[in-house]
């Protein structure tokens, strides 16, 4: 479903060096307010019984143990660049308590550098320990998250038909390059969402899969005879008939530009998260009216070649008009929080900004 109560609670809230900075002796850097402490940007959703994360930067481990989190649903990238993939290694830690792989969701230009950057993840044979990773391919369109509560004795090993593990534990190689795991990870099922209303709520309507996940773990060992080195295997009748206990909710992707570089935001109900944008298109703002709390990207005071300067985020939240828009992937150019909180405050009020602009500090839930 959509439209229904999510819960984000910022993970990390600061610029791609964090706050504070390594040898940085400025004021924000040695402050001692909690909130002038910003682990990399990234937010913890939790979306109609779904635990979602947005980002795995490189301070992911700490994120988790911070906040207790021990389950994730999946994993949504922004886009690749460090600040934001760097701590994918460390979901191995979920791997062993889950049994299963962690669902991450990204474009294919992501998929290609993860291919890349973490060729070990994709080996064969593969270094035991190596985390394991499910790939779904997204694009800015609407698509759909399930929960899958279904036999969790089967393990995967990554979803794009390296290798799989089967209950016997053993290994399923496939010989597969490079090009073709790339051309076969399975797309995300796309939902049908339709802008309905005045008010330009999004209403989901009958979904439709682009192309439906391929499942090689779910088939019983008996049954893969003969696909050894065939690739992936669509899923067997057997396996399609269960009916697996599902939730499953809408997630509406809002395209934009990271400089020249196609990033994307998410909005979870009335919750829209936005980061690592200086360009928000046109074609995307109907998917943002309605909202009650919108985070949006700044680093600094002045213009900035892949992020929104700090008044052009004003003016969005003024035009988006969600009822608070929170700031995050701040730098130390920006005033101690206190202050910051309070230079908003007044800007807001001077401009008559329609929206309550806010810094967000690491811990903020908000709901
Ligand atoms: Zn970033
Ligand atoms: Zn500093």
């Amino acid at each position: 479903m959509t439209g229904g109560r999510a819960r984000l609670t910022f993970l990390g809230t600061g610029t791609s060096q964090g706050v504070p900075i390594i040898g940085c002796k400025c004021e924000v850097c040695r402050s001692k307010d909690e909130r002038d402490k910003r682990f990399r940007a990234s937010a913890f959703v939790e979306y109609e019984g779904l635990s979602i994360l947005v980002d795995a930067g490189p301070d992911f481990r700490m994120q988790m143990l911070r906040l207790g989190i021990s389950h994730l649903d999946a994993i949504l990238l922004t886009h690749n660049h460090k600040d934001h993939t760097g701590g994918l290694d460390d979901v191995r830690s979920l791997n062993y308590v889950d049994r299963r792989a962690a669902e991450i969701y990204c474009e294919r230009n992501v998929l290609e550098d993860l291919i890349r950057e973490y060729p070990y993840v994709f080996k064969f044979p593969k270094y035991p320990g190596a985390p394991e990773w499910m790939l779904h391919v997204i694009d800015e369109r609407p698509f759909i998250l399930r929960k899958d509560t279904a036999d969790k004795e089967l393990v995967w090993v990554h979803d794009i038909g390296y290798h799989y593990r089967l209950p016997d534990g053993s290994l399923i190689p496939t010989a597969r390059s490079l090009d073709d795991m790339i051309d076969e990870a399975p797309k995300a099922v796309a939902a049908d969402v339709s802008l309905q209303s005045a008010k330009g709520a999004w209403a989901p309507c009958a979904s439709r899969p682009i192309r439906e996940n391929v499942r090689p773990g779910a088939l019983p060992p008996a049954a893969n005879d003969g696909e050894l080195s065939s690739g992936l295997s669509e899923p067997d009748d057997r396996f399609e008939t269960a009916e697996p206990s599902a939730t499953e909710v809408t997630i509406i992707p809002i395209r934009g530009l990271h400089d020249k570089l196609p990033v994307l935001g998410f909005r979870f109900g009335d919750i829209a998260y936005i980061t690592d944008m200086s360009t928000l298109p046109e074609s995307e703002f109907a998917k943002l009216e309605g909202l009650k709390h919108l985070t949006l990207n700044t680093v600094g005071y002045n213009r900035h070649h892949s992020h929104f300067s700090l008044q052009e985020t004003l003016d969005l939240a003024d035009r988006i008009r969600a009822e608070h828009t929170w700031l995050t992937h701040l730098s130390h150019s920006f005033p101690v929080h206190e202050v910051f909180d309070k230079e908003l405050e007044r800007m807001c009020s001077e401009q008559h900004i329609h929206s309550i602009v806010r810094p967000a500090y690491d811990g903020l839930v908000i709901e």
